[in-house]
């Protein structure tokens, strides 16, 4: 990668040249803390013009007014240069994010090129509604795109979750404005320059870069903006969702966790810990749906931690550009600090480090650490309350399924769930009684586009997938007609 690459907005289908009073941040990539490109910092005048370039889009009707299948084809097109592209694309996660190749070649790559060929093909199947029941009139329910979209995302998964967003809110007939996290803007110049190849109209889709509080700011708080779909955390989530509110503009939030993973006593242990590793430390633990609360049946609990911690210390850690990697490097050294502040704070609260709490060893340079497992006595702890986001996980004994309910919901969050037991009735009764988005049952974080996704109570507001994202990026029109009887033939 070219040290001087500089990552910049793209606004009309053209990269935006930066001007002699630009600033600039440095990009680091996390496994060898080396600099490798700039990010060109959008200022309010600069989000202005994609916002414009949004707009004028939609007005002129270039895209929304081009016929479901037309746009089917381009998002088709766009998701197929995504799978052509995909190595070059995956080295530029890999170089941001830290996250091993492997994850990124497997999961991220596939789902933001997945998420095209979804909604477009979703949009293009969805049915409207008629009413024919009423003498003398008729109503049908159409679904128009809204406008012009925000789109923000965070760096844990950054063409994955955007990919959903831009997919979504482009099959819908929107246009929109793009802003990725300051810390993982690499992937995103390659990705515009596709849209083009792609033949995206020029406006439909614009990128923005910079800092949440200078660019991610203007553009949330732009008059010109109809939707506001943010991924992130819960009190950044809180500031933008204030002033969506103050504006009356429809948002979704996907924000954060602190999912409990609950191990029954009749679970199948082998296949339980292998879910609970993913659980915890799939995506570097840095996942917004991580089992990081590990509940686990006081009769199995230390058999299960036996296995578990032994398995979690031989995870490969290292190079995420190695293939075999199975834990990189934390995305920033600001972030590592915090995870590993997260320690102490467990050891205040007297809890038991069964494995981990420090760096890496052999690597001199990097954000690697070990992860972590840390045994408590009450959910009550601030490991157990607040979402670390990194490869931490927080123990806690329960005697039966109502206590496990209860230390479930005993939370400011509520993204997921999971449950492992071989008993129906016990996984059907937790499943239907935590206060969560989704549940998993036997399995791990096992996503369906066609699904709602998203959380309750401070993991967000509203949800993604099929029908879900139909809600956010359309509004619904119902028109009446009268029926009028024939003229008299003359
Ligand atoms: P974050 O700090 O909240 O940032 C998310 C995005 O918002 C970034 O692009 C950020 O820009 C931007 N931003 C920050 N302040 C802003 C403001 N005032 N106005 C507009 N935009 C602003 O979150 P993160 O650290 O990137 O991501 C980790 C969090 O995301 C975790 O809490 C995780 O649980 C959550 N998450 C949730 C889901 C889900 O589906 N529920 C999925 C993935 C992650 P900068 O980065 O440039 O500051």
């Amino acid at each position: 990668m070219a040290e001087d690459q500089i990552c910049t907005s793209w606004i009309n289908g053209k990269p935006v040249a930066p001007s002699a009073s630009t600033d600039y941040l440095p990009i680091i990539d996390p496994a060898d803390e080396t600099e490798v490109g700039r990010l060109a910092i959008a200022d309010s005048d600069e989000v202005n013009l994609a916002v414009e370039a949004a707009r004028a889009s939609f007005d002129q009707g270039t895209w929304r007014h081009l016929g479901h299948e037309k746009r089917k084809q381009i998002l088709h097109r766009f998701a197929d240069l995504i799978d052509e592209h995909a190595e070059e694309l995956v080295r530029l996660e890999v170089t941001h994010t830290g996250l091993p190749i492997h994850f990124v070649r497997q999961m991220h790559l596939p789902r933001a090129a997945e998420n095209l060929r979804f909604f477009s093909e979703f949009v293009s199947q969805s049915p409207g509604q008629v009413y024919s029941q009423s003498d003398g009139y008729i109503t049908h329910v159409v679904r128009e795109p809204v406008g012009v979209c925000a789109l923000i995302g965070p760096w844990n998964m950054p063409l994955g979750l955007s990919l959903m967003k831009v997919a979504a809110s482009l099959a819908f007939g929107n246009s929109c404005v793009l802003k990725p996290s300051e810390f993982t803007p690499l992937s995103f110049g390659l990705l515009m320059e596709l849209t083009n190849q792609a033949g995206l109209p020029p406006g439909v889709l614009n990128l923005v870069n910079g800092p949440g509080h200078i660019t991610g700011q203007s553009l949330v708080s732009h008059p010109d903006v109809d939707v506001i779909s943010f991924t992130g955390g819960t009190e950044t989530g809180r500031r933008i969702g204030a002033l969506a509110g103050g504006n009356l503009k429809a948002m979704s939030m996907e924000l954060g966790g602190k999912s409990a993973n609950i191990v029954f006593d009749d679970a199948d242990l082998q296949a339980a810990v292998e879910g609970a590793l993913i659980a915890a430390f799939a995506n570097n633990g840095q996942a917004c749906l991580a089992g990081s609360r590990l509940l686990l049946h006081e009769r199995i609990a230390d058999a299960f931690l036996a296995d578990f911690v032994a398995k979690a210390e031989a995870i490969k850690i290292g190079d995420p550009k190695d293939n075999e990697t199975r834990l990189g490097p934390l995305q920033s050294k600001r972030h590592m600090e915090h995870v590993l502040r997260y320690v102490d704070v467990a050891k205040c609260d007297g809890a038991r480090i069964l494995t981990g709490g420090g760096r890496a060893a052999g690597f001199e340079n990097g954000y690697y650490i070990n992860p972590i497992v840390a045994e408590v006595a009450s959910n009550q702890a601030r490991i157990c309350q607040e979402e670390v986001f990194g490869p931490f996980v927080s123990v806690i004994r329960f005697k039966d399924l109502d206590e496990a309910v209860a230390i479930a919901n005993e939370s400011e969050f509520g993204l997921v769930g999971y449950v492992w037991t071989q008993d129906i009735g016990r996984a059907q009764s937790v499943s239907q009684r935590v206060k969560a988005g989704v549940m998993w049952v036997n399995t791990s974080m096992q996503r369906d586009l066609r699904a709602p996704f998203g959380g309750y109570k401070n993991s967000g507001i509203g949800r993604e997938g099929g029908e879900a994202c139909a809600r956010l990026y359309s509004e619904e029109k119902t028109i009446t007609y009268k029926i009028i009887p024939p003229r008299e033939s003359a």
